[in-house]
């Protein structure tokens, strides 16, 4: 756990979410500011800093986040749809510090995004 990171605060339970899911590795919450009716924020435990950082032995992790963003994404609902994001670094809006998957849906999504 890195001690100034927000998402490593919020996993700890220090500081507190509306959680969707919570395992050992995984948990997910939704975002503070919505930009769509279902916004979740689905992350690892462990610290990475972002997407840019993953590497090979990172596989198991990955398929887990990724299968409770398809679980999150049926429990909410999202039969027409949804869309799975992760910003990195300044260019790609990310503001933290934290790797993180965007789970959106529940309204028609543009594309391509900003
Ligand atoms: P990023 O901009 O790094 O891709 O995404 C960070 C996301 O975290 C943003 O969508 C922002 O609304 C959300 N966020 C920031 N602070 C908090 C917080 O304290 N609680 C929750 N639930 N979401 C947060
Ligand atoms: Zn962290």
């Amino acid at each position: 756990m890195a001690a100034d990171c927000l998402f490593c605060r919020i996993a700890s339970g220090e500081i507190p979410a509306d959680t969707v899911h919570v395992d050992d590795a995984v948990i997910a919450f939704r975002d503070v500011n919505p930009q769509a009716p279902t916004h979740i924020l689905v992350i690892p435990r462990a610290h990475i800093a972002s997407a840019g950082d993953l590497r090979a032995t990172d596989s198991d992790l990955l398929g887990r986040l990724f299968a409770v963003v398809a679980d999150v994404a049926d429990r909410e609902g999202l039969v027409r749809g949804w869309r799975v994001v992760t910003n990195v670094g300044e260019d790609g809006g990310q503001s933290v510090g934290h790797l993180h998957l965007h789970l959106l849906g529940g309204r028609r999504l543009t594309w391509p995004p900003g």
